[in-house]
């Protein structure tokens, strides 16, 4: 998958007209590519466009503008019957897999549901195929007459990661999928995540806040902030010569266990991050960055680089 230059824009509406007055730029210009069975992590606080771009490469928002490449078809313009079709090759699995669990339906229904609306199997060949899923994401297949409210989270989520698979896709967004689980479970799903990726080929953007479980999964990082790519890079490149001051920062909140083990010195941040309706000017960063000079707060770094892309006036000397 390409995606060339997206962004995705949402109106800010005001008076009984309601007149557009302005803007959020929930993505701002991103442009980066995934090859297939890799795993790229997307990282970065709340509010910095990472579900927000996860969502616009499977058109569940339709993006302002730019292009999502997908197996030589743009999804960004294709119609919503094209896409249709093309469903069944892009997945997303949820934070929150109960949200998105009808609660008065059993799990064997649920999970059945998508292959019977795309008409790729009978009731019986449906049925089949939930067993074995289920089976597959380390669930008992008789659980498929229980309902959503009777899963632990793990659980939940292991029924997400079944209704996603239950399409045979070829990529998936994972959108913080183990954020809400504890740290014992998390550990499980990952794993899981990871066995499946190569027993069926997938190919996964994970999407998280923090760096733990994204060191843990991906193959590349991609670092956002306020609709923006910071910094993109190897994961081993991320963690050893993070070379934007913003994914230094992550790294020094991610916690090691030996903190004598650290050799740079910490650069701290401060104040919170600025509204995406009235991002800086300049470099995005500028207003919580320790480096920022006279040109951050006027021109906006490009993202330049080949393997280790990077958006700063002044990178990191390594
Ligand atoms: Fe900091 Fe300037 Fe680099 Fe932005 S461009 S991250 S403000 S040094
Ligand atoms: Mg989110």
């Amino acid at each position: 998958m390409e995606v060339k230059n997206l962004k995705k824009y949402y109106p800010i509406k005001k008076g009984i007209i309601s007149k557009t007055v302005g803007y959020v730029k929930a993505v701002d210009d991103v442009s980066f590519s995934i090859y297939p069975g890799e795993t790229v992590g997307l990282v970065g606080e709340s509010g910095c466009g990472k579900s927000t771009t996860g969502r616009s490469l499977v058109r569940l928002e339709d993006p302002t503008s730019g292009q999502v490449i997908f197996e030589g078809k743009d999804l960004a313009s294709i119609s919503k019957k094209e896409m249709r079709e093309l469903r069944t090759d892009l997945q997303i699995i949820f934070q929150d897999p109960y949200s998105s669990l009808n609660p008065r339906k059993r799990i064997g229904d649920l999970l059945a549901e998508p292959l019977l609306a795309h008409k790729l199997a009978s009731k019986a060949e449906a049925a089949e195929k939930v067993n074995h899923i289920l089976e597959t994401v380390g669930l008992s297949k008789h659980y498929k007459n229980r309902y959503p409210h009777e899963f632990s989270g793990g659980q939940r989520q292991r029924i997400g990661i079944a209704r996603a698979l239950m399409l045979h896709p070829k990529l998936i967004i994972c959108d913080e999928p183990v954020s809400a689980l504890d740290v014992s479970i998390q550990a499980q799903v990952l794993n899981l995540l990871k066995d499946l990726q190569k027993e069926f080929n997938l190919t996964y953007i994970f999407i998280a806040h923090g760096l733990g479980a994204v060191k843990y999964i991906s193959d590349r990082i991609t670092v956002m902030y306020l609709g923006k790519i910071m910094e993109m890079a190897k994961t081993k490149e991320i963690f050893e010569h993070p070379m934007h001051p913003y994914t230094e920062i992550l790294l020094n909140a991610y916690p090691v266990p030996n903190p004598h083990m650290r050799d740079r010195e910490q650069i701290v941040v401060e104040g919170d991050v600025p509204s995406p309706a009235h991002p800086p000017k300049g470099c995005v960063f500028h207003t919580r960055c320790p480096f920022a000079k006279d040109i951050c707060r006027e021109k906006v770094p490009e993202l330049n680089g080949t393997d280790h892309l990077i958006a700063c006036h002044f990178p990191l000397s390594q």
